[in-house]
């Protein structure tokens, strides 16, 4: 359930050394290296699953619980304003890491930001051709 080529995987097992926040017989939270904002964190699981789709139920489960429970804390600790949720999934999404992680990433008032896109307007007829496609593989 590792890989040893994978820098989250050493991470997550205390291999290589990180600002460890919370820890678990399933998770690590570690300080990202190069934070969005101050306490920007990272949920990793210790096994090795590269993104959301191969993610297993069981583990899947415990993601949001842990993620409430590091946002309540960030909210008190660091006085943050409000918080992003944000996990990438492909290299076309901005993903970097090919270890499944959740970002926790604390906002503050008048800070950088960090999550934007231009609202579309699709027609009716897109959104049911799309909404038809996703629904033929559930
Ligand atoms: P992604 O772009 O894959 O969603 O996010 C990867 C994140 O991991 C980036 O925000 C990056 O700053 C962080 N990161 C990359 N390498 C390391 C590392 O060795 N240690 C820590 N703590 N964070 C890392
Ligand atoms: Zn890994």
């Amino acid at each position: 359930m590792k890989d040893s080529n994978c820098i989250f995987c050493k991470i997550a097992a205390g291999e290589i050394p990180s600002k460890t926040v919370y820890e678990d017989e399933k998770f690590r939270v570690v300080m990202d290296l190069g934070a969005a904002s101050e306490g920007h964190a990272l949920i990793i699981p210790k096994n090795h699953y590269a993104n959301l789709m191969e993610l297993d139920e069981e583990t899947a489960a415990g993601v949001l619980p842990l993620a409430g429970k590091i946002s309540r804390a960030m909210m008190k600790g660091l006085k943050c304003d409000g918080l992003n949720l944000v996990q990438n999934n492909g290299e076309e999404a901005g993903q970097t890491v090919m270890h499944f992680h959740l970002h926790v990433i604390p906002r503050y008032k008048g800070g950088a930001e960090v999550i934007e896109w231009k609202p579309g307007s699709p027609t009716a007829e897109e959104m049911e051709a799309a909404a038809s496609r996703i629904k033929a593989e559930l």
